[in-house]
């Protein structure tokens, strides 16, 4: 392949990979087990030193990181740091190569996943917003869902790096449709987690037996993925993160700003906005978005520490 010209149709080998997070560092992983080559970067070094340990390269830059990629992958906690690592100096669009293909799996606003894209056309690299669901466990399985916004062409060439992540894999549009999807996505969860939370609540005070009636929940209309995935950790008020109360509060500001800016009214969607903010007012924005338990419990008057 022309390492000067890379084309949609060429495959991509080499891939930079910055953001070792929670969901970044066991994607990462993943791409090395199906035979990329991964150069990784994050802000702290221990999950460098994972990715290394995995298999792949550590980078002490963004620059190192991405001079050589054939696609550079950003898995950021929000708009703030993705711009900052795109577009910021020494970033990804001062030294990526002209033609490689930048996919920004974060989970950001529309808007900033847009403005990337006209960014990255400008320095002649391709973009495309690819947010994921399916949480930890959807990443460290390679199981997640894929949700793409950008170029058909782009889309077609990255095919097979995504299935090597997850197993339902779709492009849904043209560039930021991918987060706009993922926006519908986090409205849909929060409100279900929400639900979830308050029928614990409810069937607790009730004196029912809560594993017995959970089980039987989840074989009926009121299943979900997440009632089956967060059933036994908030029986056990077990809140590690999984996907932070800090993050979810984030994802549905998006989902509100978004909704105004389209006209589209969401009142359950702005409450549990709402019940997210108090989680964190009261110091829970680090747990698990299952901790919307902890809100419902100090509703009813049932608050631990
Ligand atoms: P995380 O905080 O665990 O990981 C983010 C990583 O980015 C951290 O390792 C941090 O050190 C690194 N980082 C931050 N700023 C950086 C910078 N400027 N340069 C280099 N590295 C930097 O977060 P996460 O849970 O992995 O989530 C990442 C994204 O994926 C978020 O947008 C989140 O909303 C989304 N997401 C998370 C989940 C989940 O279940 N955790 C599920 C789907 C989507």
């Amino acid at each position: 392949m022309d390492r000067n010209t890379g084309t949609a149709h060429d495959e991509l080998r080499s891939v930079a990979f910055i953001g070792l997070g929670i969901m970044g560092g066991p994607m990462a992983a993943n791409l090395v087990r199906a035979g990329y080559q991964v150069i990784g970067h994050n802000r702290s070094r221990a999950a460098v030193d994972r990715l290394v340990e995995a298999g792949g390269r550590a980078a002490g830059s963004v620059a190192e990181a991405v001079a050589d990629a054939d696609a550079v992958i950003t898995m950021l906690p929000a708009d703030t740091e993705v711009t900052e690592v795109v577009l910021g100096e020494g970033g990804v669009l001062e030294h990526a190569r002209v033609g490689s293909l930048l996919i920004d799996m974060s989970t950001i606003s529309p808007r900033t996943a847009t403005a990337l894209a006209e960014a990255g056309r400008e320095h002649g690299v391709r973009v495309l917003d690819a947010p994921v669901s399916g949480g930890e466990a959807g990443a460290v399985e390679a199981v997640l869902s894929i949700m793409a916004g950008g170029d058909a062409a782009d889309f077609e060439q990255a095919a097979p790096l995504f299935h090597a992540l997850g197993t339902t894999v779709v492009h849904v549009g043209p560039h930021g449709a991918g987060q706009t999807v993922k926006a519908a996505n986090q409205l849909i969860v929060a409100v279900n987690i929400q639900a979830l939370a308050e029928a614990v609540v409810f069937l607790e005070k009730a004196g029912a037996d809560l594993p017995a009636a959970l089980t039987v929940l989840g074989g009926g209309l009121a299943g979900s993925t997440a009632l089956n995935r967060k059933k036994d950790s908030m029986t056990a008020r077990d809140f590690t993160p999984g996907f932070r109360i800090d993050l979810h509060h984030k994802d549905l500001g998006i989902v509100t700003d978004t909704a105004r800016d389209i006209g589209a009214v969401l009142p359950t969607g702005s409450l549990v906005a709402q019940l997210l903010a108090s989680c964190r007012a009261n110091g829970d924005g680090g747990l698990d978005h299952s901790a919307l338990l902890r809100g419902v419990e100090r509703l009813s008057g049932r608050a631990r520490t």
